[in-house]
């Protein structure tokens, strides 16, 4: 089979089994790019690879969001990323079929584990983000996810790497990204205050002589302490994400460390969260705990149209703040009930959510009221 037939039937397959965008990087479109960009890293001698989005179930993001169900989109989510896995291990089958060695890089959880990295330090083999905004299954928006036109963020990712001389796509027109970086729901989506808040704190990428911007990330700790679930609350009090913990956020980062490691011994003894969990090795080797998924905010109000964008915020904003109940369930409730609770709860179990008053008093936190 000639290149562009080739090319056009990992394409179909992507498509064919659910991807919503599908694209195309070669060695030279990724020429430049940072080492997450390097081929040769999963497979030596490869030439090209195959990216694509699959999109999440919106209608359980909208019940995840809205705090009505956490499980649905635990399910979905957890699913959607093995399929990824499986239609990237699929098309790399089939172009192997054809004589060229292929390998389907999983979606999620598999880090570099070599000379310069371990696992801990969380760098991926190939970063699917790269690949996909250089081969136009999307763009970068603000918070440096992958926005798809028709499903905005919140997608999953995976990739197939070959040594087939697939045939490269382009980059979307610039011009029709719909994240025009100004209201930035992901930012105030964020209870860690991962992302940077102005357009001054740009990072860049250039690949294959196209430049792509996204806001520079904070410490990567800060998304670990609420995406991992240590801590939920927002800084306003005002709502929370899954997670039932309601430790401060530092305002600077090498204050982090303080607050996470206390934060972590007492998410660590809570009672496991009803609804599922995520199967992280690297969590679960340190803790002896499974992750439950309890935000991704960022990615979930990131809908193509700034009126679901601003609504899914207001949605999540308004959605309630959650309690833990000693059989693990949870309870969502209204900011002041939620802080009535945990005042009549016995000091032994209230330490598994929140720290005592006055523990981070040397410490700037951001803003709480609850
Ligand atoms: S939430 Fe808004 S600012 Fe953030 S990436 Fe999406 S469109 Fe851009
Ligand atoms: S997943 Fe949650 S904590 Fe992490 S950056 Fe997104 S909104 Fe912030």
């Amino acid at each position: 089979m000639d290149s562009a037939a080739l090319t056009a039937k990992a394409k179909e397959i992507a498509t064919d089994y659910g991807a919503c965008a599908v694209g195309v990087t070669t060695v030279e479109t990724l020429a430049g790019g940072p080492p997450s960009t390097d081929l040769e890293y999963v497979l030596p001698g490869a030439r090209s690879a195959v990216t694509f989005a699959l999109p999440l179930d919106q209608e359980k993001i909208e019940d995840f969001i809205g705090k009505r169900d956490r499980k649905a989109h635990q399910q979905d989510y957890s699913r959607t990323n093995t399929m990824a896995t499986g239609i990237a291990a699929q098309i790399a089958a089939y172009i192997a079929h054809f004589g060229h060695d292929s390998v389907g890089v999983l979606s999620n959880e598999v880090y570099r584990n070599d000379e310069e990295y371990q696992p801990r330090h969380m760098r991926p083999d190939i970063s699917h983000r790269l690949l996909a905004v250089r081969g136009g299954v999307g763009w970068f928006g603000f918070s440096g996810n992958v926005l798809t036109p028709d499903f905005g963020a919140m997608v999953s990712l995976a990739t197939a790497v070959t040594t087939a001389e697939l045939e490269p796509t382009e980059p979307l027109p610039a011009a029709e990204n719909f994240c025009k970086c100004e209201e930035m729901e992901c930012v105030s989506a964020c209870p860690a205050a991962f992302l940077h808040e102005g357009k001054k704190d740009m990072a860049s990428v250039t690949m294959g002589g196209v430049e792509f911007t996204y806001a520079k990330r904070r410490n990567y700790n800060r998304c670990g302490f609420v995406c991992a679930g240590y801590s939920g609350l927002h800084p306003s009090g005002k709502w929370s994400t899954w997670a039932p913990g309601r430790f401060p956020i530092p305002k600077k980062d090498e204050n982090l460390r303080d607050v996470v490691v206390d934060a972590v011994q007492a998410w660590s003894r809570q009672p496991k969260l009803e609804g599922g969990v995520l199967h992280q090795p690297l969590v679960y080797a340190a803790t002896g705990k499974d992750v439950n998924l309890t935000c991704g905010s960022c990615m979930l109000v990131c809908a193509p149209t700034s009126e679901e964008r601003q609504r899914r915020l207001k949605t999540l904003q308004t959605s309630g703040v959650v309690v833990q109940n000693p059989d693990g369930s949870i309870d969502v409730t209204s900011p002041e009930e939620a802080k009535q609770r945990l005042a009549e709860m016995e000091p032994e179990r209230r330490a598994l959510y929140e720290p005592e008053a006055g523990s981070y008093d040397d410490i700037d936190v951001y803003g709480r009221s609850g």
